[in-house]
């Protein structure tokens, strides 16, 4: 018999900007106010007979969310993104057009592209790395209807 937690997106939210290349409409660059929900499980701890610390998966689901939160996602691993970084500009193109934002306000992930499903093996990623042995889901919402998860 195993257990399982869950900690809903209510409460980690991130408004990010973000384009998908190559496709006609998201290709523009556009916001959402995402979510994250994960799922941890796993047998109980022998000594608090919980499955994981309900505040330390908070915390680090918020320590991720920070890092996102009003920035622009720039996918790193995108083949049809050309990057180029000065002191505190960032000038991107791809299919044909260049944007040029201070460094500040964006968040460069190590992703082939930044859409909804890559966010979440993000965070099934980054959880996995702090919390060994669980079986982790991650659940990003985009709007109140549609999500995508990653994870077992
Ligand atoms: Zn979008």
């Amino acid at each position: 018999m195993s257990y399982k937690i869950i900690v809903d997106g209510i409460q980690h939210k991130f408004s990010s900007a973000h384009f998908i290349v190559g496709h006609d409409k998201c290709g523009r660059l556009h916001g959402h106010n995402f979510h994250v929900a994960v799922e941890f499980g796993g047998p109980l701890d022998p000594r608090y007979n919980f499955v994981v610390d309900f505040i330390d998966v908070k915390n680090a689901i918020k320590a991720e969310v920070d890092k996102l939160d009003h920035r622009i996602l720039i996918p790193t691993a995108s083949k049809d993104l050309v990057l180029k970084e000065s002191k505190d500009n960032l000038d991107f193109t791809f299919s044909g057009k260049r944007y040029s934002v201070p460094r500040d306000d964006v968040c460069l992930l190590p992703l082939p592209a930044v859409t909804s499903e890559l966010l979440a093996k993000h965070f099934h990623d980054v959880l996995s790395q702090r919390f060994k042995g669980f079986k982790i889901k991650v659940r990003i919402g985009e709007t109140s209807s549609t999500f995508a998860e990653y994870g077992e």
